[in-house]
């Protein structure tokens, strides 16, 4: 059941993009991957999600987000807490999953704008950001440092908010979410006609990618793209419609750092997916600094001189040369 989304859409955009236009489609790009962004999404396929993502169901808890997940389904054991809105939740399938795509898309969205703005949390976004070419398999190119973000803020959610939705509900949710969130990615032309106003379509997601300046950070909307109209983040060329799927270049704004994330993803991507090279360059950095810092205070050997202190007439002196 869970690789029916994949399976689907692998096959309607596969047949699209080659019949109708001519474009290869995300399968052939993966199997004969022609750029380090490609062969980083092929890293993905294979390792996060084929490798990683099975591991990590044995490793999450014993990290910081599993370990706070842990510790809030205690709680809710010990307190009996369902969860502040529990009751007001619709028993309808069809209407319990509309609110739960809404209140979901709505975390997604408050989380991806905080990754946009917070250069903590930037970091841990960049991978996804740094593909210069899109396919199916992009959307799953998500750092462990975001995969955490994201779970932390949907289990806030779920666990103090909501409360846990039915597994038919869950099961409905995710459908939706992969079979949009996998489309989103790929390199089809389209932008849904008068549906793409309440659904996010390929072409819409293509600017949130955009390596131009000019179109900055905006289209951050998973699914409803009604969160980016009300907080006013959607991209000008979308609002007047001007953009078209082939017309933006993709990647960060910065090429070369982004040509550095996609080598460290295939070179050392357990590195790379917790923190790209600059956070870890200003890690070590800090560590070396601190090693420094602690060898100077512990230290027996004497300290070295101070510099001459510099008079206020030596400072005169370098502004207006020496005094005749
Ligand atoms: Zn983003
Ligand atoms: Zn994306």
């Amino acid at each position: 059941m869970a690789l029916l989304p994949f399976a689907l859409v692998h096959v309607v955009e596969h047949v699209a993009l080659t019949r109708w236009y001519g474009k290869p489609s995300s399968l052939q790009r993966l199997l004969r991957p022609r750029s380090d962004s490609s062969r980083a999404d092929l890293t993905t396929v294979l390792l996060v999600r084929g490798v990683l993502v099975r591991f990590s169901f044995v490793t999450a808890p014993f990290t910081l987000p599993g370990l706070a997940l842990l510790a809030l389904a205690g709680l809710n054991k010990i307190l009996g807490w369902p969860g502040l809105l529990h009751g007001l939740m619709p028993q309808s399938l069809v209407v319990a999953t509309v609110v739960w795509l809404v209140a979901v898309d709505f975390t997604h969205y408050a989380a991806h704008v905080a990754m946009h703005r917070v250069p903590a949390l930037w970091h841990v976004h960049k991978l996804h950001h740094a593909a210069t070419d899109m396919n199916i398999s992009t959307g799953s190119r998500l750092s462990f440092g975001e995969q955490a973000w994201y779970g932390l803020t949907g289990l806030i959610v779920m666990r103090i908010i909501l409360g846990l939705p039915s597994p038919d509900v869950v099961v409905a949710v995710m459908f939706i979410r992969t079979c949009l969130d996998l489309l989103q990615h790929s390199d089809l032309p389209w932008d849904y006609g008068w549906l793409g106003y309440l659904v996010v379509s390929p072409r819409y997601h293509r600017l949130h990618h955009s390596a131009d300046r000019r179109d900055g950070d905006a289209n951050y909307a998973d699914l409803f793209p009604c969160w980016d109209y009300v907080f006013d983040t959607v991209a000008d060329r979308y609002r007047s419609r001007r953009a078209t799927a082939d017309d933006c270049g993709l990647g960060l704004f910065d090429q070369d750092e982004g040509a550095a994330i996609n080598r460290a993803w295939l070179t050392a991507p357990l590195h790379a997916s917790f923190l790209d090279r600059a956070s870890l360059a200003a890690a070590g950095r800090w560590v070396a600094g601190a090693r420094a810092m602690a060898s100077r205070r512990f230290s027996r050997a004497p300290a070295p001189l101070a510099p001459t202190p510099r008079t206020a007439d030596h400072r005169i002196h370098r502004e207006t040369g020496p005094l005749p």
